[in-house]
């Protein structure tokens, strides 16, 4: 089956988590837990975590447990109001490589529309995307879970071994590998549902490019 979608997460990604931008909307994230939920700091820190490890993220916790408590378009909008601009600079070498990979790139993110286009901008790469299907699109079911994988295919109307999944983290590509795609993972190791596991965001163009000379070559 010939590739034809690079499929790239968004967050720690498309950009190195040294850049410091999440862990300012993870002082947001608590902060709005802290406040809607009643608790201490602690308290929210440590129900977050529990969360992330239980449901994939902090608000497909809130949502799992708390609905009643939850304004999603107020958490997503206030989770996400950090100066995205002051963490993040375009990035010529992302630009050169993303614009390298002859697949149609796409970007798959548990955050908002809104976040992800601030942070292509800042990036300098936002033409370079033909689509960003956000938590909305998902009809807010998350990554990990098995169907926000399922959505993203019904919506791009492509099956999974036509798609290569680029995420930081290696249960978001768990799910992915099981439903046929090719996996990669940035900035980790090579373990179990992981195809190839490269240091940075940069080295996928060229990955990108082996693989589809081995497509060529009937490999
Ligand atoms: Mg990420």
């Amino acid at each position: 089956m010939p590739f034809t979608h690079a499929v790239f997460d968004l967050d720690e990604t498309l950009y190195p988590a040294s850049a410091g931008l999440m862990q300012d909307v993870a002082r947001r994230i608590t902060d709005w837990v802290q406040r809607h939920l009643g608790l201490g700091p602690e308290e929210a820190s440590h129900l977050r975590e529990v969360y992330v490890h239980r449901y994939g993220t902090t608000l497909a916790g809130l949502l799992a447990e708390h609905r009643e408590k939850v304004d999603v378009e107020d958490y997503l909008a206030y989770v996400h109001d950090v100066p995205v601009e002051e963490y993040l600079r375009p990035e010529p070498t992302l630009r050169a490589m993303l614009t390298g990979i002859p697949l149609c790139r796409v970007v798959f993110t548990n955050s908002s529309s809104e976040h992800a286009a601030r942070v292509l901008n800042a990036l300098g790469v936002a033409d370079l995307f033909e689509r960003v299907v956000d938590i909305r699109a998902l009809d807010f079911i998350h990554k990990p879970r098995r169907e926000a994988y399922e959505r993203l295919l019904a919506l791009l109307r492509v099956s999974g071994p036509a798609c290569i999944l680029i995420d930081d983290r290696v249960v978001n590509l768990q799910p992915a590998k099981a439903l046929g795609m090719t996996t990669v993972l940035v900035d980790g190791l090579p373990q179990d549902g992981v195809d190839f596991a490269v240091g940075s965001v940069l080295e996928v163009g060229p990955l990108i490019q082996r693989l589809l000379a081995r497509e060529r070559c009937g490999l």
